[in-house]
C-alpha cells in the first residue's frame, strides 16, 4: 500500500476514522470471551501499559487489578502530557471504558517492599510491572535545593492538575527533549515574561522531535545551545539569576568548557529536564527479575520476564518512550499471559 501510494502513511487521520468507528459502535470494549476464568493478575502502575495488558486480560475473562501509588489512573497520560496535548478529561475518559470491563483499581496504593510484593505474589497468578520510570536526574549544582527549582515533571503535573495557574517572571528550562519543549511551552502559556530552553550541545543534538522543537519556537520559546548552568543564584525574595558557561564540541564528539565564558541570566523559575532516572526501588525488589541499566529484561516477544510470574512493558523496559509503545508492550505481555495460563489451567 505505501509503495504503492509513496505518501507518508498518515497515521493521525487512520487513528481517528478508527476511533470514530468505534464511537459510532455503540464506544464499549468488546468481550473476547464469555468464560468467566478465575486467574488473578496483578499490574502494577495505572499507566498506559498496564492499562493495555489488563484490558486485553479482561476482555479474555481473567480477574485483574490494578494498583497505583496515585490517586488517579493513567500514568504520564494523567500526570505527564501536557494539558494542551491530551486534557486530563480525555485521559480519565478513557480510563472509564476500560473500568466497564470490570478492571478493579486498587489507587493511592504504592507496592514497595518485598513484604507488599510477597503480598502480591500470594494472592495473584501473575504480576505485570508497568510502573514506569522513576524522578527526574538532579542537575548536581549550587542553588538547585532552592524552592523556585521545580523539576520538568512536577511543573508539567502542576498545570495539568490545575495546581500552577500562571507564573510570572523569567524561566529556564534545563534540557532539550520532548519533556523539556511540554515544560516550556507550559511556562509560556501559564504567563512567563520570557521561556529560554539552555542546553549544551547544539540543534542537531536534540533528542526532541522536530514538530516539537518547531512548534516551540512558534510558542515564543528562546533556545540557548552551547550553553551548561553551573549554578543558581537566589536572594530573600527568589531565584534571581543563573550563571551560565559556553561549551564548545571538539573534533571527537566530546563537549569541552570554553575558559573565561561565563554569563549570567536573570531567572526566577528553574525547571531541570534532563531525564527521568530508573525506578530502582521497585524493580530491585521483584524477586528474579533480571534487570540491565535499570531496565526490567524481558522476552520480548511476550514480555515474560526472568522470573516466569512476572511480566513487563512500557516505560521501565524500554527506558522511556511513546505511549504507543507501552500501549503495544502491554497488549503482547496481556496476550501471553492468557496464553500462559490457558495452558497451565488445560
Ligand atoms: C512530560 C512528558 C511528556 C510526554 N509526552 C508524550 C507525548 O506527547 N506522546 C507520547 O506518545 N508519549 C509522551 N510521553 C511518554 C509517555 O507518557 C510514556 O512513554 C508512557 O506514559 C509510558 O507508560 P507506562 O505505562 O510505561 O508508564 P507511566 O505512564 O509512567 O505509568 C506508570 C504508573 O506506575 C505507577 N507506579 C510507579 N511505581 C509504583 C509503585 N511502586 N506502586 C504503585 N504504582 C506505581 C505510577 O504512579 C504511574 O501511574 C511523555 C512523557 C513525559 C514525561
Amino acid at each position: 500500500m505505501h509503495g504503492f501510494n509513496e505518501q507518508p502513511i498518515e497515521i493521525g487521520r487512520l487513528q481517528r476514522f478508527a476511533m470514530d468507528h468505534f464511537h459510532a459502535q455503540g464506544g464499549r470494549l468488546p468481550r473476547k470471551s464469555d468464560e468467566k476464568r478465575p486467574e488473578k493478575i496483578a499490574c502494577i502502575g495505572a499507566g498506559p501499559a498496564s492499562l493495555a495488558a489488563a484490558a486485553e486480560l479482561r476482555q479474555q475473562g481473567f480477574q485483574v487489578t490494578i494498583f497505583d501509588k496515585r490517586s488517579l489512573p493513567g500514568g504520564l497520560n494523567t500526570y505527564g502530557i501536557a494539558e494542551y496535548k491530551l486534557p486530563l478529561t480525555d485521559s480519565l475518559r478513557e480510563i472509564e471504558l476500560i473500568k466497564d470491563l470490570g478492571v478493579q483499581f486498587r489507587l493511592g496504593v504504592e507496592i514497595c517492599g518485598e513484604n507488599s510484593l510477597a503480598e502480591l505474589e500470594a494472592e495473584f497468578d501473575v504480576i505485570f510491572i508497568g510502573a514506569g520510570l522513576g524522578a527526574m536526574h538532579r542537575l548536581a549544582i549550587p542553588g538547585e535545593s532552592h524552592s523556585g527549582v521545580i523539576d520538568a515533571l512536577q511543573f508539567i503535573e502542576d498545570y495539568k492538575t490545575g495546581k500552577t495557574t500562571q507564573i510570572a517572571g523569567d524561566v529556564i528550562v534545563v534540557g532539550a527533549g520532548n519533556t523539556a519543549i511540554d515544560a516550556a511551552n507550559a511556562a509560556k502559556r501559564l504567563g512567563a515574561r520570557s521561556v529560554s530552553i539552555l542546553y549544551r550541545r547544539t540543534r542537531e543534538h536534540i533528542s526532541a522531535f522536530d514538530f516539537e522543537y518547531r512548534q516551540a519556537l512558534q510558542e515564543g520559546v528562546r533556545f540557548l545551545w552551547l550553553t551548561q548552568l553551573m549554578a543558581i543564584h537566589s536572594s530573600a525574595i527568589g531565584i534571581t539569576s543563573v550563571e551560565c558557561l559556553c561549551t564548545e564540541i571538539d573534533s571527537d564528539g566530546s563537549l569541552k568548557p570554553i575558559d573565561d565564558s561565563t554569563f549570567h541570566l536573570e531567572c526566577n523559575l528553574v525547571i531541570p529536564a534532563i531525564g527521568q532516572s530508573p525506578l530502582l526501588e521497585l524493580l530491585t525488589q521483584c524477586r528474579d527479575v533480571q534487570l540491565e541499566q535499570g531496565r526490567v529484561v524481558v522476552d520480548r516477544a511476550t514480555g515474560q520476564t526472568s522470573n516466569p510470574k512476572y511480566f513487563a512493558g512500557g516505560d521501565c523496559v524500554n527506558g522511556g518512550r511513546e505511549v504507543v509503545d507501552a500501549v503495544a508492550d502491554g497488549k503482547r505481555a496481556g496476550i501471553a499471559i492468557a496464553r500462559l495460563l490457558e495452558v497451565a489451567y488445560v
